[in-house]
């Protein structure tokens, strides 16, 4: 194995360690999610500095340790300055990072994830997009990867879809008026929310920002996804959350 490798990364997370180091948790486009220390980083003249904050995206060198990796070199090539500077897209560019911490394994690249959570903050970067809106796109993309895509095209019981619908985490999408209710927890579901979903799992997110969605949808809509969530990942609790939804 070699112990070189060099990766494409952006910064979910990066805390002071010791002395003048940083403790990071990468996500790479090459190795998935990894966990790298970058010694000297908080040193006045560190080249590695700039690379190793929160929401950077570089191409880094690493050295596989036995453990952890450790950066020898780091060149940054995109800080979303905006981001950092502007509270409410701090606090989705936050969430999108602890979401994607939680909810995937170390060392499992998926280059997709890496790619929409790119694209997620360079679109959050434009301010074009209100910020909870862009995490309930973010939160529906991301199981997608994950291997979990709602199924909303169609009841998930019979495949028909006339009348009332239902949804249910445990039959993993929409049930229609026959199925739904033999389901104990299936709760009913608005068609405009779940064309929203149908919506959001299909665009892109340069199409969002033109996007009209009523309080009531959108409220369903995360307590669905939310919902989906607990049930089918084990993603826990995610701090960021809650300072998203008082931010916005
Ligand atoms: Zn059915």
């Amino acid at each position: 194995m070699h112990k070189q490798v060099n990766v494409q990364a952006l910064v979910l997370y990066s805390r002071p360690l010791g002395e003048g180091d940083r403790l990071l948790t990468l996500y790479t486009r090459e190795l998935g999610k990894i966990s790298a220390v970058a010694p000297g980083a908080r040193k006045m003249k560190s080249k590695l500095a700039a690379a190793v904050e929160l929401f950077s995206r570089g191409q880094f060198l690493l050295y596989r340790g036995r453990s952890m990796y450790t950066v020898t070199q780091a060149a940054q090539e995109g800080q979303h300055q905006a981001i950092r500077q502007e509270l409410k897209l701090y606090a989705c560019g936050l969430y999108l990072a602890e979401l994607v911490t939680k909810a995937v394994e170390e060392n499992e690249a998926n280059p997709a994830i890496f790619e929409l959570l790119l694209e997620s903050w360079q679109h959050l970067e434009t301010g074009k997009t209100k910020p909870a809106l862009l995490a309930r796109f973010f939160e529906l993309k991301l199981l997608d990867l994950l291997g979990y895509r709602p199924h909303l095209d169609g009841c998930a019981g019979c495949g028909k879809c006339r009348g009332a619908i239902y949804w249910s985490d445990k039959s993993g999408g929409i049930l229609c008026a026959d199925c739904g209710p033999g389901d104990a927890d299936a709760f009913s579901l608005s068609r405009g929310t779940c064309a929203l979903a149908q919506y959001l799992l299909k665009a892109k997110p340069g199409r969002l920002a033109s996007l009209r969605v009523e309080v009531e949808q959108h409220k369903e809509l995360k307590r669905l996804v939310q919902s989906f969530y607990q049930y089918w990942t084990d993603i826990g609790s995610i701090k960021s959350a809650a300072f998203l939804e008082e931010i916005t």
